[in-house]
Order: C-alpha cells, then sequence, then structure tokens
C-alpha cells in the first residue's frame, strides 16, 4: 500500500487519516519538513487555509512542500486543501501564498457568501460506479472561476467546477472525509499508485 501523508498543522487530519486507511493507504501525518521525504502523496486537509499557510512558513514546509509538488508529487486537497493548491487565490489574507500546483483561480468562502454550509448529491467523473452519486458536504467551501486548458473538470455544482484534476493533483470543494463513502480518496490512491 502506498504511504500518503496527510498535513498536520490545522485542519480535519484524522478525518482525512482514517478515509485514507479505508481507501488502502498507509496514511501517517507530516508535521515535519523530513516526515515529506517518507510519502508518495500527500493531502492537504480541509479546515482554514489562511491558518496552514501561515504554520507551514512557520514550521519551513511552505518551501518543501511547494518544491514537492512542482517535481510531481501527487496531491489531494480538500477545500481549504484545494485553495492552497491553487495557482492563484481570490479574497485571501494580504500575505497568504499557496503551495499551488493546480493551474486555476479559486475564490475562497465563495459559496459562503450565500450560504455557509450545505450538501449535495454529485455526480464526480473518474470514481468508482459513477452512476452513484457523492454525497458532497461543503462548508464555508471556496469555488473555481478560472481553469488553464490542462486542468479537467471533475464536478460541478450551481455550475461552478467543485472538483478537478491536474495530472496528479486533485482537488475538491467539498469534504469527503466527513462522509463515509471512500470513492474520492480511493482514486487518489489509485493516482498515487500510477493506476489512475
Ligand atoms: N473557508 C476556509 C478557508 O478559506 C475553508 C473552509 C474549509 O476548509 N472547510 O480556508
Amino acid at each position: 500500500a502506498p504511504v500518503i501523508g496527510v498535513l498536520a498543522v490545522q485542519g480535519d487530519v484524522r478525518e482525512h487519516v482514517a478515509a485514507l486507511a479505508a481507501a488502502g493507504a498507509q496514511a501517517r501525518p507530516v508535521r515535519r519538513p523530513e516526515e515529506l521525504a517518507d510519502v508518495a502523496g500527500l493531502v492537504v486537509p480541509g479546515g482554514e487555509s489562511t491558518t496552514i499557510d501561515r504554520l507551514c512558513r512557520i514550521f519551513g514546509l511552505h518551501e518543501p512542500i511547494r518544491r514537492r509538488i512542482a517535481e510531481g508529487m501527487p496531491a489531494y486537497g480538500s477545500c481549504a486543501g484545494m485553495i492552497q493548491l491553487a495557482d492563484e487565490i481570490l479574497d485571501g489574507h494580504r500575505d497568504q501564498q499557496t503551495f499551488g500546483g493546480i493551474d486555476m483561480t479559486v475564490r475562497r468562502n465563495a459559496f459562503g457568501r450565500q450560504v455557509d454550509s450545505f450538501e449535495t448529491d454529485l455526480h464526480v467523473e473518474g470514481l468508482d460506479d459513477p452512476d452513484r452519486p457523492f454525497r458532497a458536504v461543503f462548508i464555508r467551501a471556496p469555488w473555481v472561476e478560472r481553469l488553464g486548458d490542462d486542468v479537467e473538470v471533475l464536478a460541478r455544482a450551481d455550475g461552478h467546477p467543485v472538483a478537478v484534476r491536474h495530472g496528479r493533483l486533485l482537488a475538491t470543494s467539498f469534504h469527503p472525509e466527513v462522509t463515509d463513502d471512500h470513492r474520492v480518496h480511493e482514486l487518489f490512491v489509485r493516482m498515487v499508485d500510477g493506476r489512475s
């Protein structure tokens, strides 16, 4: 089973560790730059992207993660994690930086301006059993406002892309780690293994 790290500075780390284990990976938290060397892929959890950014810079994780992603390490970000994988963000904090990697612009708290959180059934491309809808939980979620030509849209909500893939990078506006449907994590495990 591939060893997949979960960035563990803030956010719903435990939920991702459990979902990755259920999806057949060996999951481990990553808190220090040295721990990055041991993982074949990285999950950036949901939480608060401004806090994740600030703590990563304080702990010396920002630059090593940015570099591993640029060098091709597979990564998956949910919600705040999606924000941190975007090349460009709107409504970020003044000095907020992202790891980047996915050629897209996302707007923070975009759905949250209308309604703080909601759930909806989505059709998500690339999952097992594609006809079975995925129950997607959105919590102060970002949406995608601009996408590069090489970025694939896997799902939309209200017309906005909410699940995207760019090579070996995956991002969702919603939180599959809080439901017991592990198909998004299974897709990421296949991506890390090179099977998808
Ligand atoms: N609004 C949060 C942010 O900007 C993301 C919310 C979440 O991850 N549930 O980082």
